[in-house]
Parts: C-alpha cells; sequence; structure tokens
C-alpha cells in the first residue's frame, strides 16, 4: 500500500484531513495513532502491516470505533495534557496520554474533591530537554507521566495517594503542591 493510499483510508474514516499527498509527516503519523487507538491493541503511530490488514478490514466491514477512555473521564481534558512547546517539537501529542494515568488522575480528583491543575503532561523531546530536571528518558514523552496539583492539597498527601493507585511508578514532590505521576515505566510497545 503507498503513503498516498494509507492517507486517503485514513480521510476516508474521517481521521486524516491534510492533504492526500504521499509525504508521510506528523499528521498522518497521527491519524494512524488515532486509527489504532479506535481499532487496535497497538497505538505506535506506525501503519505496517497489521494496520493496513485492519483498515481495510474496519471499511470492508463498516466496524464502529471502540469508545474512547476519555468519555469516562469526566475531570480532565486531553488538551491539558497538549506538550507545551507551542507546536516547535511537535503537534502537540507526540504520544497519548496512557489511559492509566488519567484513570490515576481522575480517582486523584474525586478522592480529594478538589480542582485539578496540570502543569506538564505529555512532551516531545525538544521541550523535555528544555525543562530544568528532566531526565532523557522521562515517562512524559510517552505519555505516561504528568505533573499536576489538587488545590488545598499539599504535595505530600497527593503523593502518598497517588503511590496507592495502580501501575504507578514514580511519585515525587516537585514543589510544596505539584506531584509528578508516572506510571507503566517498564512496560514497552503495546501498551495503553
Ligand atoms: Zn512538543
Ligand atoms: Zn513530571
Amino acid at each position: 500500500m503507498t503513503n498516498r493510499q494509507k492517507q486517503h483510508l485514513l480521510g476516508y474514516l474521517g481521521l486524516y484531513s491534510a492533504e492526500v499527498d504521499g509525504i508521510w509527516g506528523p499528521r498522518s503519523v497521527r491519524a494512524t495513532r488515532e486509527f489504532q487507538d479506535c481499532y487496535m491493541e497497538q497505538t505506535d503511530g506506525i501503519f505496517g502491516a497489521e494496520t493496513e490488514k485492519r483498515i481495510l478490514e474496519v471499511i470492508s466491514t463498516g466496524e464502529k470505533p471502540r469508545e474512547s477512555f476519555w468519555e469516562q473521564i469526566r475531570y480532565f481534558a486531553r488538551e491539558e495534557f497538549r506538550c507545551t512547546c507551542g507546536g516547535r517539537g511537535c503537534d502537540g501529542f507526540p504520544a497519548e496520554p496512557s489511559e492509566q494515568l488519567i484513570r490515576n488522575a481522575e480517582a486523584a480528583r474525586v478522592h480529594f474533591g478538589n480542582v485539578a491543575d496540570v502543569s506538564s503532561g505529555v512532551r516531545c523531546g525538544l521541550r523535555n530537554a528544555e525543562l530544568p530536571g528532566s531526565a532523557a528518558n522521562s515517562l512524559h514523552l510517552r505519555g505516561k507521566a504528568m505533573d499536576f496539583r489538587i488545590r488545598g492539597v499539599s504535595a505530600d498527601t497527593l503523593c502518598s495517594y497517588v503511590r496507592t493507585l495502580p501501575g504507578v511508578d514514580e511519585a515525587y514532590a516537585i514543589d510544596s503542591q505539584f506531584v509528578h505521576m508516572g506510571v507503566g515505566k517498564y512496560e514497552r510497545g503495546n501498551e495503553k
């Protein structure tokens, strides 16, 4: 399958609205990731043989996309996790925020019953490198970490709670209010 054909099929499903030019840029990768998110277990954004087979199957059967986990999330929006490089290093979502991470954030928000603020979600390499003290292999790069606070809750209290949540591998206070939470540190590839 050529890149043009891939873009055309992604466009047919309403996932790709840019020009069908055969140039495989960030928008093609993002559309592929969105397709995978709706119909596959893998979410690497790579349009390989498996994705090709699956997209033909979806189009020929008219299969509906599965519901995004975001529809069950009340207190956070995907936009809050956008990379803050301002478009200099990525299109905002070089990786998708991890479902486990968001479900944990939601749990913390519900547990403490107060407003949450996200100061950093997904990061591209450029943004990550700019931020002081960030690890070169930071989980933020894979959508598996976030920095946030719950208003009126100290970082220590929030941190202690975060450590009880599923899949948490990193939990530490950034300052008196904000906490870094990272999940799924040792998973690679097919994780969500
Ligand atoms: Zn970025
Ligand atoms: Zn962090």
